[in-house]
């Protein structure tokens, strides 16, 4: 199963995926083996973009680009397509084959409110160049970490140096924050609000109550 995890910058989504991780593994290997470790299918933690060799150097572009021109955004708009391409064919496809779960930090719903809804880039043409780059693999769940705009970017703030997109002026920002919430609305059946505006444990238990109902039973 792919698992994604989606918001704004500041959200929680490393956090969160980094509680869920072992929980998860140890959750499946309850189920799968009672008598001992016959067949344990695992939980990978991986991330767009930069989920794989490609991707890490995609990454460093995108994010700290040092090219002494601007990064358009439709060039921007499908090197996270390239990205999202590779990542889908080298690691993500054959560790689903194998029937590892996987956590992905990030995915399709975020070029959709970087580069549509923040960009403005148009909504049909990324959902195409989604199409492509994943070949038609959706995710089996889609859990969107809400957060107010200020509250994730006063968290990242806290932390380190920003990125190129966390820099950002505010109205992007709100932009994208408004695609996402979009987003959930419409394709209600596909991604699962998680109010990330609270206690880290608290949010944790959210999304193990949404796992246990949506995958684990
Ligand atoms: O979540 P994380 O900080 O790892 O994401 C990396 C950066 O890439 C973020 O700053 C995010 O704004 C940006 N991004 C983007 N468009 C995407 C995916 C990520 O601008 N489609
Ligand atoms: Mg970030």
């Amino acid at each position: 199963k792919l698992i994604v995890f989606e918001g704004i910058e500041g959200c929680g989504k490393t956090t969160q995926i980094q509680q869920i991780q072992p929980w998860l593994a140890d959750r499946l290997s309850l189920n799968h083996s009672p008598g001992g470790k016959l067949h344990q299918p695992g939980v990978q933690v991986t991330r767009e973009p930069g989920g794989t060799q490609l991707g890490q150097h995609l990454r460093d572009l995108l994010l700290h680009h040092e090219i002494n021109e601007p990064l358009s955004d439709r060039s921007e708009l499908l090197l996270y397509a390239a990205d999202r391409a590779q990542h889908i064919e080298t690691l993500i496809k054959p560790l689903l084959d194998q029937g590892t779960m996987i956590l992905c930090d990030r995915f399709t719903d975020s070029t959709l409110a970087y580069q549509g809804y923040g960009r403005g880039l148009d909504l049909q043409q990324i959902h195409q160049i989604n199409q492509i780059a994943t070949g038609g693999l959706v995710p089996d769940l889609t859990l969107w970490l809400n957060v107010p705009v200020e509250a994730g970017l006063t968290r990242i703030k806290a932390r380190k140096k920003a990125d190129r997109i966390e820099q950002a002026d505010l109205e992007f920002h709100y932009r994208v924050a408004e695609g996402f919430a979009t987003l959930a609305k419409m394709y209600p059946q596909r991604i699962v609000p998680i109010d990330g505006n609270g206690d880290r444990d608290r949010v944790t238990q959210q999304i193990q109550n949404i796992l246990n109902q949506k995958l684990l039973e």
